[in-house]
């Protein structure tokens, strides 16, 4: 039966980067070697290294003056390596979710942290809006698309100091304007990779700024001048983000990423709006087209389970909400399927006629 993979992450990704990569495990460019076993420091996989930053910064429009970088440690590791190089004195952070408290929680470790707002009371099922960023702060972080919550900013906030985001669940799937950025990060198993890479493309003059000591390998600097070769980057992963960045300039870039990304989503929600069986679970205005959440409505709460089995015996996969919110969640990134979704729904409203 064909699988529709609505997995948060690690999480579908282009058929073809799949059956590619497959191909390099078996023979690499031809080399009678599989690329798990030949060096980061062979020229074919300097070439490798070599694209994937020029279509990275060809994809998302990267002005001059910013590094694209390759590393290990997850989106996780960023939240402290964010701070470590960029807060001098105070940052401002927004908390949309538990990958911002995250964030917040570093960022403590290294000066002082001003959170400008908060959606924790309700669960994060909105952005909050209206809040003030100091104008004296280092910069204002915040997380695109909160991937547990199925909430997003999908535009670039307007303050008058550096922003940094976590990007992890978002990233290629609309524009976004650098010059306002100092540093994007995110881990690349949502819409880039399999996991154990991790892209963080930061602007090279806000670098080298604090006074205290960095360690080696938390300095972006030290991944600047090595290259993303400092030591031995994730090979594997990275060859994948190559194959996927081809993947999304040959199907129209990060505008067409965008369109399929909100035809998906509307009809999602749609769906999830019209059905009397489900409703939505965030503020109508600030939902996710990446990771969409929805529950049973309270009269039909008892038929979750058996949702979930009609569901998969329909060959859905990966659609129970996160612990944290229960219910559903249906993760739609860019290598998702219009079929697929329409798949879920199909199954939304046959599950409906039954009830
Ligand atoms: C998944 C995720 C993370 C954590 O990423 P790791 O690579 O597992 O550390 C952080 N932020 C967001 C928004 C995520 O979706």
């Amino acid at each position: 039966m064909k699988k529709h993979n609505f997995n948060a992450g690690p999480s579908i990704l282009p058929r073809e980067v799949i059956e590619q990569t497959a191909q390099a495990v078996l023979d690499f460019n031809g080399s009678g070697l599989s690329i798990l076993e030949i060096s980061h420091r062979h020229k074919d996989f300097q070439a490798v290294i070599d694209e994937a930053v020029a279509l990275f910064k060809e994809v998302l429009n990267i002005p001059e003056g910013y590094s694209v970088l390759f590393l290990g440690g997850g989106a996780s590791m960023q939240f402290c390596m964010v701070p470590y190089n960029f807060l001098g004195k105070k940052a401002a952070y927004i908390n949309t979710g538990v990958w911002a408290k995250k964030a917040i929680k570093e960022a403590k470790n290294f000066g002082e942290v001003v959170e400008v707002a908060s959606s924790a009371d309700t669960t994060y099922n909105y952005i909050p809006k209206g809040y003030t960023v100091p104008d004296d702060v280092d910069y204002f972080h915040y997380t695109s698309n909160n991937t547990i919550y199925g909430t997003e900013t999908r535009i670039d906030p307007e303050v008058n100091v550096p922003l940094i985001a976590d990007m992890s669940s978002d990233i290629f799937s609309r524009p976004i304007d650098f010059s306002k950025y100092i540093c994007v990060y995110g881990g690349a198993q949502k819409n880039l990779a399999p996991s154990g890479v991790t892209f963080a493309i930061v602007r090279n003059d806000a670098l080298n700024k604090m006074e205290r000591t960095i360690p080696t390998m938390l300095n972006y600097q030290t991944h600047v001048d090595g290259g993303s070769m400092f030591n031995t980057p994730p090979v594997l992963p990275i060859y994948s983000a190559m194959l996927t960045l081809r993947w999304i300039k040959a199907n129209g870039g990060v505008e067409e990423m965008a369109r399929r990304a909100k035809e998906r989503a509307d009809l999602l929600y749609g769906e999830i709006d019209r059905n009397k069986l489900f409703r939505g679970t965030c503020a109508v205005e600030d939902r996710s087209y990446m990771n969409i959440c929805f529950v049973l409505k309270d009269e039909y709460k008892h038929l979750e389970p058996e949702f979930m089995a009609f569901a998969q015996e329909r060959g859905m996969v990966g659609i129970k909400g996160h612990r944290s919110v229960g219910g559903f969640r249906a993760s739609c990134y860019n290598a998702m399927p219009l079929e697929s979704v329409q798949a879920l729904v199909d199954c939304m409203k046959e599950f409906e006629k039954l009830h």
